[in-house]
């Protein structure tokens, strides 16, 4: 069962991409990290624009904490079940 910060960032999480500006959680791949990627969270935590295909000239911005509650987004969106992008390119 997935546990959420508060459910104004489950909404903007839980909204389809195309639609007005959306919270997405992605891993980084396997591929970018033995390129030499150093940290200790896989995940990031990216407001987009809205888009059909996710891409690295799409317009996103990179969060580290809820911006409605202020929680630490690494400290609880930190396991695959959160994942809601398998296709990005990083
Ligand atoms: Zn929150």
């Amino acid at each position: 069962m997935e546990k959420f910060c508060c459910d104004s960032f489950r909404f903007r999480y839980e909204g389809v991409s195309e639609l007005g500006l959306n919270f997405r959680i992605i891993k980084l791949s396997q591929d970018f990290i033995d390129r030499g990627y150093l940290g200790e969270n896989r995940y990031r935590y990216l407001i987009t624009e809205g888009y059909k295909v996710f891409d690295q000239d799409m317009k996103m911005l990179v969060m580290e904490f809820c911006p409605y509650c202020g929680t630490k987004l690494a400290s609880l969106y930190n396991s695959d079940q959160y994942i809601n992008e398998q296709n990005h390119p990083f």
